[in-house]
């Protein structure tokens, strides 16, 4: 496998992914090149793993540290109608969709040697990196809001990471990151673009497990849109290797309280506007400044998708409804379920369309907060 290659959106510099890096000399972050086409003949069947797809990956040589990490089910269910296939990124190693991006970014870094590492995280990507650091016996410190949900900080401290928890709102913890870049490497899940390759993933599997054919349409969960990213890389290199005939649409979900890419999107935008952040339930996509803005407004455009923005009041029925289901998950991924409510209603999406919802993480992650929505224990 070739080096992979770093391209700056910003400054333009070209050159080759052969050392830890997490941004461009000019400040910006890094995008790599788009990977080689891929077909169906590479997958490797025997591997119940994202590691099927190792011949697509960027990496020079087989994982050094893997947890088990992809290959989740795809279940199909009645949602108001519809037959929806739901995604279980939740059933992850660490119960997130992270751990994709996480193994794929964190075996490139160690391919050319770094060493103690740390990450600032609303929970999910921080308890990913401190396991995945665990197991590749490198030393990690997370930055976290005080406020994440306990069992995200508990899983954290679990492996022995150094756990530093911020006051203050998700931006204050990633300058706190910020300003630690150089007492060790930041390996950012939001900056490095190794993470992205790793989402990509999701785009075969999805592809596969449909009998490989692309769905019509995509929900996910969108804080900083590293699965937005990672499905439109993946298409693409199933497109460029004959494997697709249609692209599928692409919706964001966004809690409406804390949404840069829906006031984007409804400003007509190519990259960041100004808007009001409040608090939110879905604490997972709460993310005020997300790196690639640009990049994830093209690539919903270029599926001819969109950004749902769902209310407070939609999330906890939307989570009860999945509960019921058999699906048990996190705030933060049920807005993927209230989302498809909203499309189905408004004839966006139809039960003759093949439609997937990613569920990116698990209820056992935030079981105190669900708690406290669905009023268990007060007389429900
Ligand atoms: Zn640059």
């Amino acid at each position: 496998m070739a080096i992979a290659i770093y391209e700056c959106p910003a400054c333009g510099w070209v050159g080759p992914a052969d050392r830890p890096l997490w941004r461009c000399a000019c400040g910006s972050h890094l995008n790599l090149m788009p990977g080689q086409p891929f077909a169906r003949r590479a997958i490797v069947a025997g591997e119940a793993s994202l590691w099927r797809y190792a011949g697509a990956l960027a990496l020079r040589s087989p994982p050094q540290v893997s947890l088990g990490e992809g290959w989740t089910p795809l279940l199909r269910r009645d949602w108001n109608g519809a037959n929806i296939h739901f995604k279980l990124e939740s059933q992850m190693p660490t119960g997130s969709f992270k751990d994709r991006g996480t193994a794929v970014m964190l075996n490139h870094l160690l391919e050319f040697g770094v060493g103690p590492l740390h990450e600032d995280s609303s929970g999910n990507a921080g308890a990913s990196i401190a396991t995945y650091a665990a197991a590749a016996g490198v030393p990690c410190r997370v930055y976290v809001p005080a406020a994440a949900p306990h069992a995200k900080l508990v899983q954290i401290a679990a492996s022995g990471a150094d756990l530093q928890p911020v006051v203050g709102t998700r931006q204050d913890v990633t300058d706190a990151a910020l300003a630690a870049a150089g007492a060790s490497f930041y390996a950012s899940h939001n900056w490095q673009p190794f993470f992205i390759e790793g989402t990509k993933t999701l785009a075969f599997e999805l592809w596969e497990q449909l009998g490989y054919r692309a769905p019509d349409n995509i929900l996910v969960p969108t804080g900083y849109g590293s699965n937005i990213l990672g499905l439109d890389r993946g298409f693409d290199e199933l497109e460029r290797g004959g494997e697709i005939a249609s692209w599928p649409r692409l919706f964001a979900v966004q809690a409406a309280n804390c949404a840069a890419f829906a006031a984007a999107w409804s400003a007509g935008a190519d990259d960041f506007v100004a808007f009001s952040a409040g608090p939110t339930v879905a604490d997972g996509i709460a993310s005020p400044r997300p790196v690639r803005m640009a990049e994830v407004l093209a690539a919903l455009r270029r599926s001819r998708g969109g950004v749902v923005a769902v209310a407070e009041e939609e999330i906890a029925p939307a989570l009860a409804a999945l509960g019921r289901l058999g699906l048990f998950v996190e705030p933060t991924a049920a807005t993927a379920g209230a989302a498809l409510t909203r499309l189905l209603s408004d004839g966006t999406i139809t039960p003759d369309q093949t439609t997937v919802a990613v569920l990116t993480g698990s209820g056992l992650k935030a079981s105190d907060r669900i708690g406290e929505l669905l009023e268990v224990g007060r007389g429900r």
